[in-house]
């Protein structure tokens, strides 16, 4: 890239190439637009760059697990789930990149190309016209300015594209999509989903929906992705490119458009604003590795740095006029922050169809819809929550004795009882009082740290007290045993799906975006993110921030078209 300004303007500029902002780079360069996508984190090529993907526990240094200086020094990323030797590389580490937590908060990130999408678990719901039409209903945030309708044929484009399997349930609180073959559910599951279907109306257990080719497609070939084969060592790359990643599928049909700039390591500081023009003009960046400030240049900007990066870069934009931060006319930029709720979960045992087992992998399990406050206010807490489901059978191994018993026992394991599952994805309320907000510390690139003041509330408190009655009663009624409720109380964060700060809304005054996700007062600067949500539902929420993006990012070639960026 050379260095006159001719070399740093586009026609379009992304801040972010994860999820949301693959998909907004690929809509543009398919569009013709010359497009420059800027990321902080390394250069993460498929395939190439997976060094974990075909290894053997044995060629772990410690067999997978996280040795526990590493945890010490770690200790919010070395919470999630998904953290291990085999996906260390892909993860941000605490102590590289503080941030200030005014109240605990477990924020999970990944800075590469490709973002979290390389470690996502690949869950993918549509949202009901009933998830937009929620705080409408109860008064609580803002309306949403858009419905199901609007977004309805962009779920359809991204989830074609991508390759999402599923089954067809005909379930209106969870509209069906362009699914390829669902992973079947096993015996105990289909058993819950039966015994469920007996006791309730409005009670479903269906197979999870995940965004994994499960019967290629030929714009799945022409990808160069395949059928997935079961692996479930996804988040360490899959060679296959059977699961949707930004670096599987999004970022490398973008290149192939000959439109696309791709420009890692480079850190977004700030978006400018010309007042005479009454727009931004581009975007400033620090070299990662020189630390050098270069400015590029662009009509359309679209920041998707991830929820709260977002935030952070529109907060770090001043002007004389904008001082608090882009578009920041209300003074409501970083507020009204949401997210999911994942500290209950429930566990038991079933003593049937004990002549039945599983066998293989499956990189999803079953899935309960929200059923709770949908079409009404049904209850003394406001929203609800969906849930996961899954039961299976493992071998024990007897580990008593010595030497050749020893032996003899480890060699001849027992089947053991089918266990089952579920945990709770409940709907925050979006709160003035939860936010996000620039610290007075900088970190090394001369970039504020983003400040996190987020909290549960009562709300939520009886939320999970109805997710382990109503688990519990579906439970017991499918004859389980053993039950056991937990609540993890873990801080919020854990669940990854932050949202808020940037909302959209009908009003100027009350919400920052309009319903084509531009900002109200700066109308060619486009969040397509979790930044962008006006309220959370219970769906994971990724296949909606790509239906926004792909939605968006046509919206804003059209406009730029006319004349009107
Ligand atoms: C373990 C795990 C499991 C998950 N499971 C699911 C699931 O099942 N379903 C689901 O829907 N979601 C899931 N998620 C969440 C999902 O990964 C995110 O919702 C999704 O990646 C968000 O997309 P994004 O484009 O907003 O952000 P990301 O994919 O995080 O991409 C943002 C990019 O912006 C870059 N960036 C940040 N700041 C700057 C800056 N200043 N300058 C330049 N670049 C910047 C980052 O480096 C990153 O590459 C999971 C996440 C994790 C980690
Ligand atoms: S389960 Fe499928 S998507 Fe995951 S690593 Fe294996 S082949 Fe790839």
């Amino acid at each position: 890239m050379g260095n006159s300004i001719n070399d740093r303007t586009f026609d379009a500029i992304v801040i972010g190439s994860g999820i949301s902002g693959s998909w907004a780079a690929k809509e543009f360069c398919e569009r013709g637009l010359k497009t420059l996508l800027l990321e902080r984190g390394k250069d993460v090529k498929h395939i190439k760059d997976y060094p974990t993907a075909n290894k053997l526990p044995y060629e772990f240094e410690y067999r997978g697990n996280i040795p526990l200086q590493v945890r010490k020094e770690n200790p919010v990323v070395t919470k999630c789930y998904a953290y291990s030797e085999a996906t260390d590389h892909f993860f941000v580490k605490d102590n590289e990149h503080p941030y200030v937590q005014e109240k605990p908060f477990d924020w999970i990130r990944g800075y590469q190309v490709g973002g979290k999408s390389l470690l996502w678990a690949r869950q993918t719901q549509r949202w009901s016209q009933f998830d937009f039409e929620g705080p409408a209903r109860d008064g609580f945030a803002v309306d949403w300015p858009i419905r199901y309708k609007d977004i309805k044929p962009w779920y359809t484009k991204v989830e074609k594209f991508s390759g999402i399997a599923g089954d067809k349930d005909g379930i209106d609180v969870l509209p069906d999509g362009d699914f390829l073959p669902a992973f079947p559910l096993n015996a105990v599951e289909k058993y819950f989903k039966e015994s469920i279907a007996k006791s309730y109306k409005d009670r479903y257990v269906i197979s999870g929906r995940c965004a994994h080719i499960t019967d290629p497609q030929p714009t799945h070939t022409e990808q160069g992705r395949a059928k997935c084969q079961h692996r479930t060592l996804c988040e360490r790359g899959c060679p296959l490119g059977s699961y949707f990643s930004s670096n599987a599928s999004t970022i490398p049909w973008a290149v192939k458009t000959g439109n696309l700039t791709l420009r890692p390591e480079s850190v977004v500081h700030s978006v400018m604003y010309d007042e005479n023009k009454g727009k931004a003009t581009g975007v400033r960046v620090i070299d990662a590795a020189t630390k050098d400030s270069i400015e590029f240049y662009a009509p359309v900007i679209f920041v998707n740095a991830a929820a709260f990066n977002t935030n952070l870069i529109l907060l770090n934009s001043t002007s004389n006029r904008f001082p608090n931060g882009l578009g920041n006319d209300n003074g409501l930029l970083g507020k009204y922050v949401a997210f999911h709720i994942y500290r209950g979960s429930i566990s038991g045992e079933f003593e049937g169809l004990k002549d039945l087992t599983v066998e293989g992998r499956r990189p999803t399990s079953g899935y309960i819809p929200r059923f709770r406050n949908v079409r009404k206010q049904e209850t003394d807490f406001l929203r609800g929550y969906a849930a996961g489901f899954g039961a299976a059978r493992h071998n024990e191994h007897n580990t008593e004795g010595f030497g050749l018993t020893l032996k003899q026992n480890m060699l001849n394991p027992k089947l053991g009882p089918w266990k089952v599952h579920s945990h709770m994805m409940g709907e925050t309320i979006p709160k003035e009082s939860n936010y996000v907000a620039l610290d007075t510390k900088k970190d090394e690139w001369g970039i504020p740290l983003i400040k996190i003041s987020v909290d549960y509330d009562y709300n939520d408190e009886k939320m999970i007290q109805d997710y382990f009655e109503q688990m519990g009663e579906m439970f017991n009624k499918a004859g389980f045993i053993n039950v056991k409720t937990r609540d993890s109380q873990q801080a919020p964060g854990l669940d990854i799906h932050e949202m808020g700060g940037v909302r959209m809304g009908r009003d100027p005054k009350t919400s920052l975006l309009n319903k084509w996700n531009q900002l109200h007062s700066c109308k060619n600067v486009f969040v397509t993110d979790g930044a962008c949500m006006t309220s959370t539902s219970t769906q994971n929420p990724s296949l909606t921030y790509m239906a926004f993006a792909a939605r968006a990012a046509n919206f804003a070639v059209n406009e730029l078209k006319k004349g009107n960026l």
